[in-house]
């Protein structure tokens, strides 16, 4: 199992339009921050590649180009917001290149906005005219059900975002020989409930919101952030949704060890047993299910 962050940014992405600060205006590449989105991938039992994305937001189309990816298999949805759904329509390219549609697994709440935004998708007779649209599976799920989606274990976490409830995800390599410990992705968290602290012990990385130093009512602060992730006490901490007013170079010396900045394209490889490239046109055309 391999996991990497496509985007670590806020919902404005940084640099943010119309904005000359120093983050904004930076030339360190930690300081592109695209929106938040999650990659997973392994190769499952029959030795097929397989993607998972945990949210698809409006820089979908750009991530999948930066990291050649080819397939996406099944998607999890947080929540319902703009910058997490707004790239679904881009995943028709991968209804083409698999040839297969993609399930999406979201709350009844994320699947209730999913099939109203994007009608021309779930109820594509509506439509005037005949077009391509991506081919989507909706399933809802609860926080007491739990995944396994090719060998890869996932478990909702509850998380409050404000006065919206919203799911993290603990991600579990169910391989036998896997190194990979259970990751935490925790994006658009202001609260998180007790009654999830039990799928947030014994970590090998949390990944966390962190959207800026001064308050928010629906995202955790850089300080709010630092207290959960030290409770939490994952053996690494990453921390992303972070907005312009965090600047890469001059907070991440500053954070307790084991506590991180993320930033776009950072790949949990090295402790996760599955290193190299990710897929790639190569293994997509010899991953073709007809050959
Ligand atoms: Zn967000
Ligand atoms: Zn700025
Ligand atoms: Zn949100």
């Amino acid at each position: 199992m391999k996991v990497t962050l496509l985007g670590t940014g806020t919902s404005s992405g940084v640099p943010m339009i119309a904005c000359d600060c120093p983050t904004c205006t930076s030339d360190d590449p930690r300081d592109n921050r695209t929106r938040c989105s999650a990659l997973i991938e392994t190769i499952d039992r029959d030795g097929q590649h397989r993607a998972i994305l945990i949210d698809a937001g409006p820089d979908l189309h750009f991530q999948a180009i930066r990291h050649h990816l080819w397939r996406c298999d099944a998607i999890l949805l947080t929540h319902n917001h703009v910058d997490h759904i707004f790239g679904l329509d881009e995943t028709r390219r991968f209804n083409v290149a698999q040839g297969a549609p993609i399930d999406v697994y979201a709350d009844q709440h994320t699947i209730d906005s999913v099939k109203r935004i994007f009608q021309h998708i779930f109820e594509p007779h509506l439509s005037v005219n005949h077009s391509f649209v991506a081919s989507l599976v909706p399933h809802v799920i609860t926080e007491t059900d739990s995944l396994d989606l090719f060998g890869i274990r996932i478990t909702p976490i509850p998380l409050m975002h404000g006065k919206l409830p919203i799911f993290g995800f603990r991600i579990e390599d169910t391989n036998p020989d896997s190194y990979a410990g259970p990751i935490a992705y925790c994006t658009d968290v202001s609260h998180i409930p007790p009654k999830s602290s039990p799928l947030l012990a014994d970590l090998d990385v949390l990944i966390l919101d962190a959207l800026r130093p001064h308050p928010h009512p629906t995202h955790l602060t850089l300080d709010d952030a630092i207290d959960e992730a030290q409770r939490i006490a994952a053996r690494q901490t990453y921390f992303i949704h972070m907005a312009h007013s965090i600047k890469h170079a001059d907070v991440d010396p500053t954070l307790p060890p084991g506590i991180n900045l993320a930033y776009d394209t950072l790949t949990l490889g090295d402790t996760l047993k599955l290193d190299g490239t990710h897929i790639t046109r190569r293994e997509a055309v010899n991953d073709d299910p007809a050959s």
